[in-house]
């Protein structure tokens, strides 16, 4: 990647800010992330994400200046809510204060959200809905970055939906009718019709399972609720796999299974309640053994991986489950000298 991949820039004056403190800063967060510094000149620092770019210029005697570049628009207003989020953790008033060279208008309706409208909801397999929604704006949406957060304001209050603050972020709404926006996983997206496809996992007291249970049995309320994306990581793109998910991960890793390189090996440990039973459609490539583990024999998807992690030692690990399994997967995976960038391990919900 170089910076004529990323032809849309912002830059924004960090009042205060040292060039060289927030230098050390941006090298610390690099090596911890594992980013490459593709520039570091002359007061200039430039590290590529994988999103675009993230950088600190400094002319003589005055403030350091962020600058961020990407593909488009909406990948430009991601990179301005990350630096935005590093820099509320550092110095929230010079955060708040930040206003950037371009961009969209403070107030109006942030460049990754659309409005959806739910075109189909239908059972898929024992446990999970299988959502159909129509959406403006899908072409942001791609291999590079699956997943994408539902909007969804509550039953009964007058919605409320996210903008763009004065410092180039996302300001989420926090009234009565402040929306829930969990992560949901693309499944399919037909450009041409402009659909997404989605898989709902059905949980007890799950709000978008019950909305989407509702819509199913001719509910006409919030039909149309929004979308923020696309948001997360994307294909994995590796020849030895260990894969491990439950239910919220299932539609994820059908989605990188069934994008996998050629000749691809491992293993893909899927657990659901009563294991194959949950009949979710999965194919597996010929080289990567499928095992299905059932809760309901006591099996766990956190000791059954963490048992696992000598076998694969080399290949490339992808966790889905719950946050606190995929935290303790992280320390064992470390503790045994698997290296950051061998691993994608992410808690998908919270027990
Ligand atoms: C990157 C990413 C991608 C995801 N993709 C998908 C996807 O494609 N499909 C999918 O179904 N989920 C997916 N999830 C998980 C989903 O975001 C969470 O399960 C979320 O809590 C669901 O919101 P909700 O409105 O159903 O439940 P909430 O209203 O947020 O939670 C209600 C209660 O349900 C509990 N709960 C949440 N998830 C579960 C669960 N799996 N089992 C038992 N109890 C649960 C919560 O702890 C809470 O007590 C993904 C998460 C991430 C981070």
């Amino acid at each position: 990647m170089t910076f004529e991949d990323f032809p849309h820039e912002a830059s924004s004056q960090l009042p205060g800010v040292s060039f060289l403190a927030m230098r050390q800063v941006i090298f610390r967060q690099a090596e911890r992330s594992s980013l490459r510094i593709i520039e570091d000149v002359d007061q200039r620092l430039t590290v590529e994400t994988a999103h675009g770019l993230i950088g600190l210029r400094s002319c003589e005697g005055s403030d350091a200046t962020a600058y961020v570049a990407a593909a488009d628009e909406h990948w430009l207003f991601m990179m301005k809510n990350a630096v935005i989020r590093q820099m509320q953790h550092l110095m929230p008033d010079t955060a708040s204060d930040m206003r950037w060279s371009s961009g969209p208008q403070a107030g109006s309706l942030p460049p990754n959200f659309a409005f959806l409208e739910v075109r189909d909801v239908a059972p898929l397999g024992a446990v999970f809905l299988r959502l159909t929604l129509k959406c403006e704006g899908l072409d942001t949406h791609g291999d590079h970055s699956i997943h994408f957060r539902f909007v969804l304001p509550p039953e009964g209050e007058t919605p409320e939906w996210p903008t763009v603050a004065p410092n180039g972020s996302t300001k989420w709404p926090d009234g009565p009718g402040a929306p829930h926006k969990p992560v949901y996983t693309t499944r399919y997206i037909d450009q041409g019709a402009g659909t997404l496809v989605t898989d709902v996992f059905i949980h007890d007291g799950g709000r978008i399972t019950t909305w989407a249970q509702t819509l199913m049995n001719g509910g006409r309320n919030r039909r149309v609720v929004g979308l923020v994306g696309p948001a997360g990581g994307g294909l994995l793109h590796a020849q030895r796999v260990l894969m491990a998910a439950d239910e919220t991960g299932f539609p994820a890793a059908a989605r990188l299974l069934e994008n996998m390189e050629p000749g691809v090996t491992g293993m893909v440990l899927l657990e659901a309640e009563n294991g194959a039973d949950c009949a979710y459609p999965i194919e597996v490539p010929e080289g990567i053994t499928l095992c299905w583990l059932s809760r309901s024999k006591g099996e766990s998807l956190g000791q059954s991986t963490e048992a696992l992690l000598p076998e694969y030692e080399g290949a490339t690990l992808w966790f889905a489950g719950e946050r606190a399994q995929a935290a303790s997967l992280r320390e064992k995976a470390r503790a045994a000298g698997w290296d950051k960038s061998q691993m994608r391990i992410s808690g998908f919900w919270t027990q």
